[in-house]
């Protein structure tokens, strides 16, 4: 426990946001950063609880006071080892988790919780600075290969697990890039793409395959990764919407959430959203012929 009386002298405070008239001006983050003083206060404030209920309340089972204790006393590598011990990706958590821990934390009982998801975005933002992320190989290969398909954050998780316990992995994604809803669900304003890209440089680097525009099904036969592969993963996600029976559905203007921000998340990173849709067309045309279904 960093500092005993830390929940008694400081409250609870978020880093600042963008006035609104520059949010309106980019699409990206807004969110500045924690003062080293500030991330001091806000990790000072945990309690190391006899029972502390936020590991439980974290889906990851994030070890919460230990961390925070760590970055209380600056020491960012033990809070980056330690935080990395339980996730694979906490610059994805950091930032879009909903923080079921912040919900669960015996302090919030009586006043605000401590702000564990911001603490833990520092920690990794910090390591990534500090060059403490680095990509970490398999010491042996196990001669087993592994296929996943999909490559949102369950496919991402699955592959770098994988890939650490010595097996030969290959990402297969349907789309052009990898991320799933991350990439093309979740807003830059939430997640900036770069972001993704980091983690993927370090991914490739451990020596996961990634191969895009391979619709499993579709122009990647499933028979021949039965034969080639020694496990798969299904992680294909549902991009299946839910179509409501409430007033206004049927209005103009009234889409499916991702119907319009796939193509918006695409322009945005400056794709070529016509050319786009002429692979996936010629992708599906080629698997139609080959099948005799055209
Ligand atoms: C608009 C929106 C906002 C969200 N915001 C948040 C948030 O703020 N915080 C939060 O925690 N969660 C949020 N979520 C939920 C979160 O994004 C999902 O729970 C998460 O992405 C699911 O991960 P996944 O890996 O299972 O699937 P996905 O992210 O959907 O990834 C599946 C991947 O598999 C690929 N795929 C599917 N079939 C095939 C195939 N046959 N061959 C090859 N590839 C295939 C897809 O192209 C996709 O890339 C949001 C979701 C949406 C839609
Ligand atoms: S914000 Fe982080 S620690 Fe909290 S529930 Fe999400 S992943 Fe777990």
């Amino acid at each position: 426990m960093g500092k005993p009386t830390g929940f008694k002298e400081f409250n609870r405070e978020l880093p600042g946001k963008q006035p609104v008239e520059q949010r309106l001006k980019h699409y990206n983050e807004f969110v500045e950063k924690f003062s080293d003083e500030k991330l001091n206060q806000q990790s000072a404030r945990c309690m190391n609880c006899g029972v502390p209920f936020c590991h439980n309340g974290c889906p990851l089972g994030n070890v919460i006071p230990e961390f925070n204790d760590a970055v209380y006393r600056k020491n960012w590598k033990e809070a980056y080892d330690i935080l990395t011990s339980t996730n694979n990706f906490p610059e994805f958590t950091g930032r879009i988790c909903p923080a079921p821990c912040e919900t669960a934390c015996v302090l919030g009982i009586n006043q605000p919780a401590i702000t564990i998801e911001e603490i833990e975005k520092h920690i990794i933002e910090i390591a990534f600075e500090k060059s403490y992320v680095t990509p970490k190989k398999p010491n042996l290969r196990s001669g087993k290969k592994v296929a996943v398909i999909g490559s949102g954050p369950a496919g991402l998780a699955a592959a770098a697990q994988l890939n650490y316990a010595g097996h030969s992995v290959t990402v297969f994604e349907r789309d052009d890039a990898p991320g799933g809803l991350l990439r093309y669900g979740i807003p830059d304003f939430k997640l900036e793409k770069w972001v993704i890209d980091r983690r993927i440089a370090v991914m490739e680097e451990e020596g996961i395959v990634f191969k895009y525009h391979s619709n499993v099904g579709i122009n990647v036969n499933i028979n021949d990764l039965l034969r080639e592969y020694n496990a798969i993963v299904l992680a294909g996600g549902s991009t299946v919407p839910r179509n409501l029976n409430i007033p206004g559905r049927d209005l103009n203007g009234v889409h499916f959430a991702m119907d319009f921000l796939k193509q918006n998340n695409k322009r945005i990173a400056g794709k070529d959203l016509l050319a786009n849709a002429i692979i996936e067309s010629n992708i599906l045309e080629k698997e139609l012929t080959a099948t005799g279904k055209t």
